[in-house]
């Protein structure tokens, strides 16, 4: 019974699988001509096709489609030349027609995959699909909470019915709550850069449902799973399948089995609670919606479309490596997060000195807007004084300390940094003839280092630099200084 007191959780492997909603940023909804209005009058932006009127006919976004199939390429995936809108079949108050449009065995895309970079190493995602369909609209629980309930009653906003929506599923290839999130996260840099939808998380412009079983590591047979609705924080997707990972494997410990669920994660308590049991796809009663003509995807559209793929994050991360000298640590770190590599790349185009911007995007940059919980580009600092303040640092107007203050001034005031070392006299000093003066006055001061100097302490130098660096408020330069005490010296 050696055995008995091992750390159960070992011999247990985490198996999830994500189901990931994006809305779409096109001018208007996916099958009429509304115009998407996040932040609306409520039922301002409705149509009978959106409300679902009887005898109103659907029409295809071909924006919404182009944007589906760059998404499905983006994450390697088939284009299936024929795919088809099928009825979702059922019932809700926020959804008028009490069937959704969506798509079943033919969607846009499938068979691909998304490489993870988790730092020590690689997780391949196999994505399922990459399907359309459209958005319900919203119903707002009036009652102290705000949750159905507590609620006394509910009101329905359908502005957001109808808004374009894709689902990227994935096999269930994830093996911890920590590589779910990074999913989340990889899969949000790459629709940000094919510039396809907000991808605001607050506004749930992209949220994912969780899927989680654990199994015994020794087997091939998956657990029963539970799933986690509507996660729209990368904080709240890992703590939920935290949750989860445990919850399942107490219930096993103890004998039990886990029942396939869906479940609500709820971040007050940390934990999750039974929203319903899983309804089956038989129930939704998919069929092939007949108001709506079949597609036939062709070929040079795909092609097409694939000419306006922007670079994808990934070839980012390896022609930061291989042409612009960054390490592997800086180069992730650079193209892993749409608003930095932008802002970074901006920042080349005024200067190119692509470690100086990096170092200073990871270094001080970063201190800064974490510590006021801002983003880069919502700092005052724009890629343009940032390129201005390496500038100057790369051609010796301003040395490493000084540049540092600087900074600090254009960070709380928006100025660029050549007004600021005007205003306050910062200008580095190279003239040889005035920091001689300034040295011949520190070498009479400090006799004993000079004589500890030419003893052969070699170190007694940098007690003479910071002297003179400390007469000139730091604006001298230093490896000037150092050349010409070493000269007087010896
Ligand atoms: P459904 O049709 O019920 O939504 P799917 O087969 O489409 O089920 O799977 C939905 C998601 O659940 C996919 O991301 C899939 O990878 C994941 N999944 C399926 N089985 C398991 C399991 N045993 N454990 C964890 N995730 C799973
Ligand atoms: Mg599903
Ligand atoms: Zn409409």
């Amino acid at each position: 019974m050696e055995n008995e007191f091992a750390d159960i959780k070992n011999e247990y492997e985490t198996v999830i699988g994500l189901e990931t909603h994006v809305e779409l940023s096109t001018e208007t909804k996916m099958f009429c001509g509304c115009k998407l209005s996040f932040g609306a009058q409520p039922n301002t932006y409705t149509c009978p096709i959106c409300l679902g009127h009887p005898g109103s006919l659907p029409v295809i976004n071909k924006k919404a489609i182009e944007n589906a199939i760059k998404i499905a390429l983006a994450l390697n995936c088939n284009i299936c030349e024929n795919a088809v809108f099928h009825r979702k079949n059922y019932f809700y108050p926020d959804m008028p027609k009490n069937y959704q449009i969506s798509q079943f065995d033919m969607p846009v895309g499938i068979n691909g995959y998304i490489d993870v970079d988790m730092g020590s190493y690689v997780r391949k995602v196999r994505v399922t699909r990459v399907h359309v369909e459209e958005d319900t609209g919203k119903l707002i629980h009036i009652g102290s909470t705000g949750r159905i309930s507590e609620a006394d009653y509910s009101i329905v906003d359908f502005n957001r019915a109808g808004t374009p929506l894709i689902e990227i599923v994935t096999m269930p290839d994830i093996k911890s709550p920590d590589e779910a999130k990074q999913y989340m996260i990889t899969l949000r840099n790459i629709l940000l850069t094919l510039d396809v939808s907000d991808c605001s998380m607050e506004e749930g412009s992209i949220r994912s449902d969780a899927n989680v079983s654990v199994k015994l590591i020794s087997s091939d047979k998956l657990g029963t799973r539970t799933e986690i609705k509507n996660l729209n924080s990368f904080r709240f997707l890992q703590r939920g399948l935290e949750y989860e990972v445990d919850r399942h494997i107490d219930i096993i410990k103890s004998g039990g089995k886990v029942i396939q669920q869906t479940r609500h994660y709820d971040n007050k308590t940390q934990t999750t609670m039974v929203l319903r049991e899983k309804e089956e796809a038989h129930d939704y009663r998919y069929f092939p919606d007949p108001d709506l003509v079949p597609m036939k995807i062709k070929e040079d559209w795909i092609n097409k479309i694939k000419d306006t793929i922007p670079e994808l994050p990934s070839a980012k991360e390896k022609r930061y490596k291989d042409f612009l000298g960054l390490s592997d640590y800086d180069s992730s770190f650079m193209a892993n997060d749409f608003e930095i590599s932008s802002y970074f790349e901006e920042v080349l185009k005024h200067h190119d000195n692509a470690k100086a911007a990096c170092n200073w995007i990871m270094g001080d940059f970063s201190a800064f807007i974490n510590k006021d919980g801002i983003t880069l580009r919502q700092s005052k600092i724009t890629p343009e004084n940032l390129a201005g303040l390496i500038k100057m640092i790369d051609s010796k107007e301003i040395n490493g300390k000084i540049a540092k203050l600087v900074f600090e001034e254009m960070y709380n005031t928006g100025k660029n940094p050549t007004d600021i070392i005007l205003e306050k006299g910062l200008k580095q000093i190279n003239d040889t003839e005035k920091l001689e003066k300034i040295i011949d006055e520190v070498i009479l001061k400090n006799p004993d280092a000079v004589s500890q100097y030419k003893s052969g302490k070699s170190k007694a130098i940098s007690y003479l630099v910071g002297q003179v660096m400390a007469k000139t408020h730091g604006k001298a330069n230093p490896q000037i200084v150092n050349e010409i005490i070493i000269k007087k010296l010896s």
